[in-house]
């Protein structure tokens, strides 16, 4: 599938979601029209123009001074719905009338549609969606600094200050919880809540961009031309934001998306510790496809990637929400099982996760390109070996070597197999599944 030639389409793409979504979308941004024409028929304000002209004209200047960083903070993260623009917006909630704030949000989303995500396709009815969120929950912090008695001016009034406290916390909840729902509702199978909510950094950055809105606020009530003073911290923050997304790139396999050997090891060998401390049971497996240079021969290298994609994102799939799938190199991968019980029990439960791993690579149907055409690769098959903690080893390294002792034993008994350490052979049920070792 190619991009559209034309970007402005991807506003179709809405009407690919699920049904529920589409409304969904419909009714959040639906309900931000109609605050913003409430507002609208309320009393006209009186003063405030020049100061959301300035505040949207701020937003503009640290938009471009960041566009550089932000277009690949938003190619390269996986989701990117936080937006450092929330220091203006929120501002402009605390500062401004209704009308004014609103007005001064859409300004500040149609430029950074033009500026940043339109070049970084992201459909637009993304952007419209996130527009309306952000309306809503500076509506909402708006009131609740309203309900204080305004901005604080004096230095004992308590309640202003408690006032954009719960500002701050509003905004957050409202826009974490509206977009929580579109992910659910767009989402056609289970998501975690990581998913809906979000990394923990991601919240605190949107936090610490909404304390930073809130003393703009102030500084634009007090003595506006204090602003200046904001900007290079701003500058910075978006630095900090580019140098976490470096980080998790360098943690991850580009080929699979799974975490590399070494970020896999450095959780491996934090559960372990935790087993150290005497808080439950861990494991690990290793898995090596078997015969593999059997498919790079027959179909030729970009075929085996494109097997080692599908094979990753088969294991991803079929593990419990708290293991931790890594690609150990070349066409092994690894998994931590970071909570099991101790002893037999254990073993029996990663005796089961193990199979079911081994049992979804043997039906996987692999379609790949080739220079004759697309074809269907079937017949794949994994050998397992798995090791406990603490019964294998109370070292990560310990514990790697039984289970890499386990994957050969499965390998010298046939392929296609699962061993783990310290417990009986587990009989394979092979039935129906072709054994690309019998096929080759
Ligand atoms: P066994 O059942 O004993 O594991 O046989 P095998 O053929 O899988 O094992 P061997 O270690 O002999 O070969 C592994 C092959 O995996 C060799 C190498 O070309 C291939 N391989 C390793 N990394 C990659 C990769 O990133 N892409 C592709 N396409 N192939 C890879
Ligand atoms: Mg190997
Ligand atoms: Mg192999």
């Amino acid at each position: 599938m190619s991009a559209p030639a034309v970007p402005v389409s991807p506003g179709w793409a809405l009407w690919k979601l699920p049904m529920r979504a589409v409304v969904g979308v419909l009714v959040v941004e639906g309900a931000a029209i109609a605050v913003i024409a409430g507002e609208a028929l309320a009393a006209p304000p009186t003063a405030g123009f020049a100061l959301a002209a300035f505040v949207a004209l701020l937003s503009i200047v640290h938009t471009e001074l960041a566009t550089g960083i932000e277009r690949i903070r938003r190619r390269t993260a996986e989701t990117s719905y936080f937006d450092l623009s929330s220091v203006w917006t929120f501002a402009a909630a605390l500062l401004l009338p209704p009308i004014l704030a609103s007005a001064v949000i859409i300004v500040v989303y149609a430029h950074l549609w033009q500026r940043v995500w339109r070049p970084a396709k992201v459909p637009l009815y993304r952007h419209v969606y996130t527009t309306a969120t952000v309306v809503l929950a500076a509506t909402a912090a708006h009131t609740a600094v309203e309900r204080a008695g305004g901005l604080p001016g004096d230095p004992t009034d308590m309640a202003g200050v408690l006032g954009v406290c719960a500002a701050v916390v509003i905004y957050v909840g409202v826009n974490t919880v509206l977009v929580a729902a579109a992910i659910a509702l767009s989402s056609t199978e289970g998501v975690s809540v990581r998913d809906l909510i979000g990394r923990l950094d991601d919240n605190a950055l949107e936090i610490a961009t909404l304390c930073m809105g809130a003393l703009a606020a102030v500084a634009l009530q007090a003595t506006p031309g204090l602003i200046v003073m904001a900007l290079p911290p701003i500058l910075v923050l978006h630095r900090a934001v580019l140098v976490r997304q470096l980080e998790e790139e360098a943690s991850t396999d580009g080929k699979t998306g799974l975490l590399n050997a070494a970020a896999w090891q450095t959780q491996a060998a934090r559960a372990v510790r935790r087993v150290q401390r005497g808080v439950g049971g861990a494991a690990v497996l290793i898995l090596d496809l078997d015969h593999f240079k059997h498919v790079n021969d027959d179909y030729g290298h970009l075929a085996g990637d494109d097997v080692l994609v599908a094979v990753a994102s088969s294991l991803q799939s079929v593990v419990r929400e708290q293991d931790v799938v890594g690609r150990f190199g070349g066409e092994e991968f690894v998994v931590l099982l970071p909570d099991l019980p101790l002893g037999p029990p254990g073993r029996a439960e990663l005796a089961k996760v193990a199979e079911r791993l081994r049992a979804t690579v043997a039906r996987l149907d692999v379609t790949v390109d080739t220079a004759d055409g697309a074809l269907t690769i079937t017949g794949l098959s994994i050998s397992v070996g798995g090791a406990t903690v603490p019964a294998d080893g109370t070292a990560l390294d310990q514990v790697l070597k039984a289970a890499d002792a386990s994957l050969y034993a499965a390998k010298r008994a046939g392929r296609n197999l699962v061993r783990i350490a310290g417990a009986a052979e587990i009989p394979v049920q092979r039935t129906g599944e072709a054994s690309r070792a019998a096929t080759s």
